[in-house]
């Protein structure tokens, strides 16, 4: 097989295709904290709390990757209490609430999976997993609530198609709101910034992970990023309203947020 055994039973394979996985996403787990020192955690609940989930809601975050952003929302869901409404013939909740967690990269789909059975969503029909292109979404119009996107966008080939396809499947009054890597303007904070980027980052990514050239292109994908009003003018051209944006350790995080009327 692929992995060198000569006779590996079907039970170890999967076994083991699924450790692959999980040691490719617990290392990129391991860098998102160590680059942050952890504050990444911090701006998802940030992106999540700006959101305001409610239960029966349909979501889509997509460039969700192993899910972080989408269990958050889940347990904000879980956490509020509420009359559900039920179908008095066959005792079903009316409105059940939908999280799609679009990628583009089915492994890491897999690994979120995989980790939500250990949270214990196993069983829970609200997390739908979707392989897809933020491009050229497979959801219907206004089809959606809410519309995440959390260190996605950089790396797309073409933002204007992923804001267009946002606006499109988010239903009139739904949020549009997009945490991303931005541009630190004050300017000490600025300096240090450009001093952590360019000479930990690398360093970081060669020793954790084995990959300098990688984390090189990281860092030079954050500086091609349009800057925070740039990008708001761009969302705005897509045609949401109320834009604004705001700034979480001086820009080194921005989250853009914007409203479909
Ligand atoms: N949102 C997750 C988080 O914050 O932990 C994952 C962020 S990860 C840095 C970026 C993700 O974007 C990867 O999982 C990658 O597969 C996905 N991605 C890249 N290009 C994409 C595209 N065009 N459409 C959908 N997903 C994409």
């Amino acid at each position: 097989t692929s992995f060198g055994f000569k006779e590996v039973k079907e039970e170890d394979k999967s076994q083991l295709v699924s450790n692959v996985f999980s040691s490719v996403a617990s290392n990129y787990d391991l860098m998102n904290d160590l680059m942050s020192g952890g504050l990444h955690r911090l701006w998802k609940d940030r992106l999540v709390s700006k959101l305001n989930p409610f239960p029966g809601m349909k979501h889509l975050d997509v460039a969700g990757g192993t899910g972080d952003v989408a269990f958050r929302i889940l347990d904000t869901v879980k956490s509020i209490k509420y009359r559900a409404i039920r179908d008095p013939l066959n005792d079903h909740l009316l409105e059940e609430t939908h999280i799609y967690v679009c990628d583009i990269n089915p492994n890491m789909l897999n690994v979120g999976r995989k980790w939500a059975i250990e949270r214990g969503y196993g069983e829970d029909n609200s997390l739908i997993w979707v392989e897809g292109n933020a491009e050229k979404l497979s959801f219907q119009d206004q089809s959606m609530d809410g519309y995440t996107i959390a260190f996605g966008i950089r790396n797309v080939t073409h933002i204007e198609k992923v804001l267009a396809e946002a606006y499109r499947v988010l239903k009139r009054g739904g949020r549009f709101l997009c945490l991303e890597l931005s541009h630190v303007e004050v300017p000490v904070l600025k300096d240090l910034y450009d001093y952590y980027s360019f000479s930990v980052i690398p360093a970081l990514g060669e020793l954790v992970a084995g990959d300098r050239e990688s984390y090189q292109y990281l860092v030079e994908s954050i500086r091609r990023f349009p800057s925070q009003d740039k990008f708001a003018s761009m969302i705005a051209d897509a045609g949401f309203q109320k834009v604004e944006y705001e700034n979480l350790v001086g820009g080194v995080v921005a989250i853009h947020s914007g409203l479909k009327f």
